[in-house]
C-alpha cells in the first residue's frame, strides 16, 4: 500500500511538474517576439518625433524660398529707385514711384509670412525639444523592460533545468507501463492524465465512479482508471487516512494526528 501511495504521488507530481515545464517553455519561447515587441514600440514612438522634425525641415525651406523671393524684389526696388534719379518726365517719375509702393508693400506681406515661418519653427523645435527627452526616457524605459524580459528568460532556463531534474526523480518512482499510459493520456488530454476523485465522482469528466472502485481509489490501494476519460484517479491524501475514516461516511473532522 504504501507503495501505491508513492506511486500515485510521484504521478501528481510529474503532471505538476510537466506543467510548470510547459509554462516555462512558453516563456522561453516568447521572449523574443515580447523584445521585438519593445522595439517596435518604441520606433513607432519615434516616427511621431520624425514626423515633426520633417515639418520643421518644410518650415525652413518654405522659410528660406520667401527670402529670396524678398531679395529678389528689393533688387527691383533699387534699380525703380536708381531710374528715378535719370527720368525726364513726371509721368514717368510718378510711375516708378507707384510701382515702387507696390513693391514695398509686396515685401511688406513676404516679411509678414516669414515671421509667421518662424514663429512656427520655434513651435515645432520646442515641441521637438519635448518629443526627444520623452524618447530619450523611452527609450530608458525600453531598456530596462528588454533587460527584465531576457533576466526572466534566463531564470526560465535555470527554472527549467531544475524541473527536469525533479521530472526524471518522478519519473523514476513511477512503473515503466504505468508511465507510458499516463503519458499518453496527459498528452491527450491537455496534460491531464491524473486527476482528482470526489464524491464518487471523476474529476476530470464528472461520470460517477462504482463505490468499489472510489473507495480503492480514496485508500490508494490501487491505481483505477476513469473508464470514461481513461483518466487515473487519486484522493488528495488526508492527514492521517486510518481505517476509520474509511468506515465513517461523513466529511473528514480536523486533522487527528493519529500515532503511526
Ligand atoms: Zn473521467
Amino acid at each position: 500500500m504504501g507503495v501505491m501511495k508513492e506511486i500515485i504521488r510521484s504521478l501528481v507530481k510529474l503532471q505538476d511538474t510537466l506543467g510548470a515545464i510547459a509554462e516555462a517553455e512558453q516563456f522561453e519561447r516568447k521572449a523574443p517576439e515580447q523584445i521585438e515587441a519593445l522595439d517596435l514600440r518604441l520606433e513607432e514612438a519615434a516616427s511621431g518625433l520624425n514626423v515633426v522634425r520633417e515639418e520643421l525641415a518644410e518650415s525652413q525651406k518654405q522659410r528660406r524660398a520667401l527670402e529670396m523671393d524678398i531679395a529678389s524684389v528689393e533688387t527691383q526696388i533699387n534699380r525703380h529707385q536708381e531710374q528715378t534719379m535719370s527720368v525726364k518726365t513726371n509721368e514717368a517719375y510718378r510711375t516708378l514711384q507707384h510701382e515702387i509702393e507696390v513693391e514695398r508693400a509686396k515685401v511688406s506681406k513676404l516679411e509678414d509670412r516669414v515671421l509667421e515661418l518662424m514663429e512656427h519653427s520655434d513651435q515645432l523645435e520646442a515641441r521637438i525639444k519635448v518629443l526627444e527627452s520623452e524618447h530619450v526616457q523611452a527609450r530608458g524605459r525600453t531598456e530596462e523592460e528588454k533587460r527584465g524580459v531576457m533576466e526572466k528568460g534566463r531564470a526560465a532556463s535555470k527554472e527549467l533545468e531544475r524541473l527536469q531534474e525533479v521530472r526524471k526523480g518522478s519519473e523514476l518512482k513511477i512503473p515503466a507501463d504505468t508511465l507510458e499510459n499516463f503519458n499518453r493520456i496527459a498528452s491527450a488530454r491537455g496534460g491531464v492524465g491524473i486527476v482528482v476523485a470526489k464524491n464518487e465522482l471523476c474529476g476530470g469528466c464528472n461520470v460517477r465512479l462504482r463505490p468499489q472502485i472510489f473507495q480503492e481509489v480514496r485508500r490508494a490501494e490501487a491505481l483505477h482508471s476513469c473508464e470514461s476519460c481513461k483518466r487515473y484517479l487519486y484522493c488528495p491524501e488526508e492527514p492521517r487516512p486510518g481505517d476509520a475514516a474509511v468506515e465513517s461516511s461523513g466529511p473528514e473532522a480536523g486533522r487527528a494526528p493519529a500515532g503511526g
